[in-house]
């Protein structure tokens, strides 16, 4: 049925040119930004867009996306009768009632109660915007667009109106079955007596009503937020396969800009991102940079790239330089200030539905700014010259590194006799607190007679700050050094305490060629309780309530969540106690990414925040599994004065199970 085939063509070839030419202005932009290959192992990406894409794994774990989980689906299936509506719109001879009635009216029955729960999401959606928004949805960012997102809300919901009058009057008027559409029959029922001489105005209203809508939607999808509905599914069948996200390594070569500071510096995956983001506030919620008042928030970083990128293409694409900076003041920009504030902890990563990679271009511009303006916080020039003089954050004599064992027999690493390098890492070498966890660890590698030796004051820091802070090209150097020594030396496995030189270690060196078997100590203790080989003298008892803090870089970033878990279980008789954020949502201590050489400023502190959450546990002991995150928990504890509360190294609280 279409009342007015011609003026629907007209209509239709101005939406459809509105629809062409607003994804040819996108998808051109995203060709300005810089190669990357995100074509390899397709079955891996295939898989990956199901799973996130179709299946919709992150959003349906939260509250309401079942309601996001339904609209999805749903439009996916309306897709089909809204083809075929514009197809008999200009062609009434054309329509699916030419298949044989049974795969007709399934389709049919499909449509109509479809239609109707899409009707009620639609409905819950604006209910949910209005009335309990969460704290994501309240911000001002989110009710400066709720205009658009009530528009397209409001248009979802016309078509679905449109569409039961459509066909409740095809139905009452007799030319539609009645029996393949329930819903739409229901109400052909209560509006067949009342509006038994209007019918057939019902039916071309409707119809009218029904084209403009799904017109009008895809005029405007192009220009709006819901632009991810043509996105997302790509953008997930390009995201990154690295596990965990490391940053790429950087050619250095004399003129070559390195880092982030203009749109087109960014990959066109980077930018294919910012056209995919639904806005819907997870990673803010998510960020414990934005959850302590700092002017970083991960969503705003994606939006103003994407109002960057629309407000510099024209320049861009005609070889100019960009009006509108992209580290700076105001909308379309992102300040330095945010830059600096990211710890790397990945949660925004960890919790972004459509697999976008927020965290990567933070480092990004950060390299920019380090390397190609020198421009940083300035607690960050003395760590910067004190990695590049003597190879760890303080500066202090490579000779000292060795002082954590005086009164212990270590022997060096020697290839072919020894089975583990134990790198001890900075912290565990040289900061007082931290030596402590290298001795317990120590102390239960001999007790299940593990071999192992260390490399002694030859160790150098493992570039893991560097490289999170942007300085790629002092980390380069220092990843060589580390790579050629290991080399030399034969090593190849190495088992270390800090979660930040494993992941480092691990998957960033595999960027220079050198296939390392990494494992923290957390796995190795876990294994040695769990096959016998470390037999302790007594259950850990006096430590009381263990409460259990997830390490970012241990966790969210290399999966190792039941490894300590379990080493506790074995040491201690019993699971440790969790945090409310625990496991891949934990909540970060604030010095990764570099944040333990800065001040923080701005806002709450964030070992603040996570110590009082702990606190709310009621524990004895707060139990860690890396260096940065014991000293944020002591430090915090000693700020909010968390009385007789503890905090212990796994190593430290197994190493107790060894005495007497
Ligand atoms: S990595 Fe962590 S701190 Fe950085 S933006 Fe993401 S959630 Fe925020
Ligand atoms: S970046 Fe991802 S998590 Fe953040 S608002 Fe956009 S879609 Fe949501």
């Amino acid at each position: 049925m279409s009342p007015n085939p011609k003026l629907f063509a007209a209509l239709l070839i101005l939406s459809a040119a509105a629809f062409v030419l607003g994804c040819y202005r996108r998808f051109s932009l995203v060709a300005l930004g810089q190669p990357d290959h995100r074509l390899d192992a397709p079955g891996i990406r295939m898989r990956r867009m199901l799973q996130f894409a179709f299946g919709q794994q992150r959003v349906i774990g939260k509250p309401f996306g079942l309601n996001h989980f339904v609209i999805f689906w749903s439009f996916l299936v309306l897709a089909v009768a809204n083809a075929e509506f514009l197809v008999s719109g200009l062609m009434p001879q054309v329509s699916l009632a030419a298949l044989p009635a049974s795969i007709h009216h399934p389709l049919l029955f499909l449509f109509d109660l479809v239609s109707l729960s899409t009707l009620f999401c639609v409905l819950f959606a604006c209910a949910r915007r209005l009335f309990f928004p969460e704290p994501s949805l309240s911000s001002d960012y989110v009710k400066a667009r709720s205009p658009e997102a009530f528009l397209i809300l409001s248009l979802i919901a016309l078509l679905m109106l449109a569409y039961f009058g459509l066909h409740a009057a095809g139905i009452a008027i007799g030319v539609e079955d009645a029996a393949a559409m329930p819903v739409s029959a229901f109400i052909a029922r209560h509006l067949a007596a009342p509006l038994a001489a209007d019918l057939a105005t019902l039916a071309t209203w409707s119809w009218w009503l029904h084209a403009l809508a799904l017109l009008g939607f895809l005029a405007y999808l192009p220009q709006s937020k819901h632009m991810h509905i043509l996105t997302a599914i790509p953008n997930c069948f390009f995201a990154s396969l690295d596990r965990p996200n490391t940053q790429p390594r950087e050619e250095f070569a004399r003129g070559k800009r390195f880092g982030a500071d203009r749109v087109d510096d960014f990959t066109w995956k980077d930018l294919f991102d910012s056209f995919s983001c639904t806005e819907c506030g997870r990673c803010q919620a998510a960020c414990p940079a934005a959850g302590t008042g700092k002017s970083l928030n991960p969503r705003s970083v994606i939006h103003a790239i994407k109002t960057n990128l629309l407000a510099n293409g024209a320049a861009l694409r005609g070889g100019k330089n960009p009006l509108l900076p992209l580290i700076g003041a105001g909308e379309g920009s992102s300040t330095e200030q945010s830059i600096w504030a990211c710890t790397t902890c990945g949660a925004c990563m960890r919790i972004c539905p459509v697999l976008i990679e927020q965290m990567p271009k933070i480092v990004k511009m950060r390299r920019h700014l380090v390397q190609m303006k020198a421009t940083f916080p300035e607690e960050l020039a003395t760590f910067f010259e004190n990695i590049e003089a003597r190879g760890n954050p303080w500066g202090i004599a490579p000779t000292e590194r060795t002082k954590w064992h005086s009164g212990m027999q270590v022997r060096p690493f020697q290839e072919g006799e020894t089975e583990y390098l134990l790198y001890v890492g900075c912290a565990g070498g040289f900061d007082a607190r931290q030596k402590q966890v290298t001795l317990a660890l120590a102390s239960i590698l001999d007790a299940a007679g593990v071999s192992w030796g260390t490399l002694g004051k030859d160790e150098k820091c493992c570039g893991d700050s560097l490289r999170r802070l942007g300085n790629e090209y002092v980390f380069d150097r220092t990843a060589q050094e580390n790579v050629r020594l290991f080399t030399e030396r034969g090593v190849r496995k190495i088992v270390t305490q800090c979660p930040h030189c494993f992941s480092t270690l691990k998957n960033d060196y595999r960027q220079y060629g050198i296939e390392l078997e990494v494992i923290h100590h957390s796995e190795l203790i876990s294994r040695l309780l769990a096959t016998n080989r470390l037999k302790l003298k007594k259950q850990v008892a006096d430590l009381g309530r263990l409460l259990f803090h997830d390490s970012c870089y241990l966790g969210r970033h290399n999966d190792v969540y039941a490894a300590p878990r379990e080493a506790l279980r074995l040491a201690t008789g019993k699971p440790p106690a969790e945090f409310t954020r625990n496991g891949k949502d934990a909540f970060c201590c604030g010095a990764g990414g570099g944040r333990m050489w800065q001040e923080e400023q701005q806002g709450e502190r964030i070992n603040l925040n996570r110590v009082k959450e702990a606190l709310r546990h009621g524990p004895d002991t707060i139990c860690v599994t890396c260096p940065f995150c014991l000293t944020m928990m002591e430090d915090g504890l000693k700020d909010l004065q968390g009385g007789a509360v503890r905090v212990r190294d796994l190593a430290e609280v197994v190493a107790e199970g060894l005495r007497p």
